[in-house]
């Protein structure tokens, strides 16, 4: 049964470590993964490269891929001011965006969610999928 594990850059030192801010390994144990990590980057991640900054890669572990993405994956609706028409005038967002003038953000449940694939399209030089 594989599990998906994220290892986030933690910019231990004040520099990043490898050129993706997130790296997700499938595999079946935070072991294994671990292990995958040191083969393609030739580093520890569990090295401390600053005290005071902690550890350089923090790792999370997920019941797989699509749960390890959701949060990134996710995009909230925004509507324009004034707007009578909000299914015409509204757009979807990064929550991590901020929300341009002129608008407001629509009810909290009104969230999409970009599909594995199209995340892995927009984000392939800042993410690595590995097995
Ligand atoms: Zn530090």
């Amino acid at each position: 049964m594989s599990k998906c594990f994220l290892f986030t850059d933690n910019f231990s030192g004040g520099n990043k470590k490898t050129q993706y801010d997130k790296i997700f390994i499938e595999t079946g144990t935070r072991e294994e993964a671990i292990e995958i990590f040191q083969e393609e980057f030739g580093i520890d991640p569990l090295l401390y490269s600053c005290s005071c900054c902690g550890v350089d890669f923090l790792i999370d572990e997920f019941l797989n891929l699509d749960e390890a993405t959701i949060n990134d994956r996710a995009k909230i609706f925004i509507i324009e001011r004034g707007c009578l028409k909000p299914e015409e005038h509204g757009k979807f967002i990064d929550p991590s965006e901020i929300i341009p003038q002129g608008y407001y953000l629509a009810w909290n449940d009104r969230t999409e969610y970009i599909s594995l694939e199209e995340y892995k399209k927009r984000n392939k030089d800042k993410t690595i999928f590995l097995k």
